[in-house]
């Protein structure tokens, strides 16, 4: 199974990727590391060399936007993307929480759409306040989308159920974040989409539970929250998933 989101750059996991990459190993679980700027894509390159269950994906954080010279890092982060071997694009996407430079998202965020395409790589996206714009943005590409040369996938999804029609319609995936545990919003979701749209990620370190941080071994809870809120057996469910990371992470085995 694959965490397909997670931050193992970050400082929280300084001197303990070792260790993780054991237990991930023991447990079969493999952990797509997203980056968030041209510096931490470097980051998430050099740890994915290093160990077996990291796979690179490299993105565009939608705060970068914010730097008076984000265009020229926009340049450098596609250039980056096109010259190594990665499995995704992420993260990228819109965030109205961060900042609202509306236009400027916009730009960079179609960029990695069409890079996406391009490339035939998968989008996984972040949407935070957003969710609308998003999905009218992937509108534009409802064609490439229902060719399957577009993959959308919305990581932590925050819309309302009628939201989570209208992403599921245009065709995209989603992956369901170990918050699924106790938030209800989370918990809908999970309810709402099919399982031949689902995957798992846990963002780690973010979005943990109160009581400890939150690491890609997590999955393992979230499938039993989610078979349970399905009414399916764990290990229906987790053929399922299996069966998506197969069709869409091609290179990942
Ligand atoms: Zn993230």
């Amino acid at each position: 199974m694959i965490d397909i989101h997670a931050h193992l750059t970050n400082e929280k996991f300084e001197g303990k990727l070792k260790k993780l990459n054991q237990e991930l190993k023991k447990y079969k679980i493999k952990v797509i590391c997203a980056g968030l700027n041209f510096e931490d894509n470097n980051n998430v390159l050099k740890i994915c060399s290093k160990y077996e269950t990291f796979f690179p994906a490299l993105g565009f954080y939608p705060s970068i936007v914010e730097k008076e010279d984000w265009k020229n890092e926009l340049k450098k982060v596609i250039e980056q993307i096109r010259k190594n071997n990665i499995v995704a694009i992420s993260e990228v996407g819109i965030d109205y929480k961060i900042n609202k430079k509306k236009e400027e998202q916009k730009i960079a965020f179609k960029k990695m759409i069409e890079l996406a395409i391009e490339l035939k790589l998968p989008l996984i996206m972040h949407s935070r306040w957003a969710v609308k714009r998003v999905i009218n943005i992937l509108s534009e590409y409802q064609k490439e989308i229902k060719e399957e040369k577009l993959i959308p996938i919305f990581h932590a999804f925050g819309g309302n159920e009628r939201e989570v029609m209208e992403a599921w319609e245009l065709g995209c995936y989603f992956s369901i974040p170990t918050s699924v545990e106790k938030i209800p919003q989370k918990q809908v979701l999970a309810e709402l989409v099919p399982t031949n749209k689902l995957f798992l990620e846990t963002d780690s370190p973010y979005m943990g539970l109160k009581e400890r941080i939150n690491t890609p071994l997590n999955i393992l809870r979230s499938v039993i929250k989610i078979a349970e809120i399905k009414r399916i057996p764990a290990e229906k469910l987790i053929i399922e998933i299996e069966k998506n990371e197969k069709k869409i992470f091609k290179k990942i085995s």
